[in-house]
């Protein structure tokens, strides 16, 4: 089952943007996986809606974001941001936020 086929095609063509950007701004080669969902966050003070995109390389570390915002609401300077931040520093962080 393809939970974001219920979303509509929209949603599946910006989540394969956003896939394209990560991948061009991390320098992904073609055995890295993106993945991109939206998931409800539990936690106070988040907004119903986050964007988690997850980035399996192999041999490498997995990294993992989450956006604050509706994958509809990321923009590729969003990513840019969130992917050098990932790139600079090694630990993980939990939480990245919209402009
Ligand atoms: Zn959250």
């Amino acid at each position: 089952m393809d939970i974001l086929s219920s979303r509509g095609p929209r949603s599946s063509e910006r989540a394969n943007e956003i896939r394209a950007q990560v991948a061009a701004a991390l320098a992904l080669n073609e055995e890295a996986t993106v993945m991109v969902s939206e998931l409800a966050c539990m936690e106070e003070g988040c907004p119903p809606v986050e964007t988690v995109i997850a980035v399996f390389r192999s041999a490498k570390q997995k990294l993992q974001f989450r956006m604050h915002c509706p994958m509809a609401e990321i923009t590729a300077q969003d990513i840019e941001e969130m992917c050098a931040q990932q790139v600079d520093s090694s630990s993980e962080k939990s939480h990245g936020s919209c402009s």
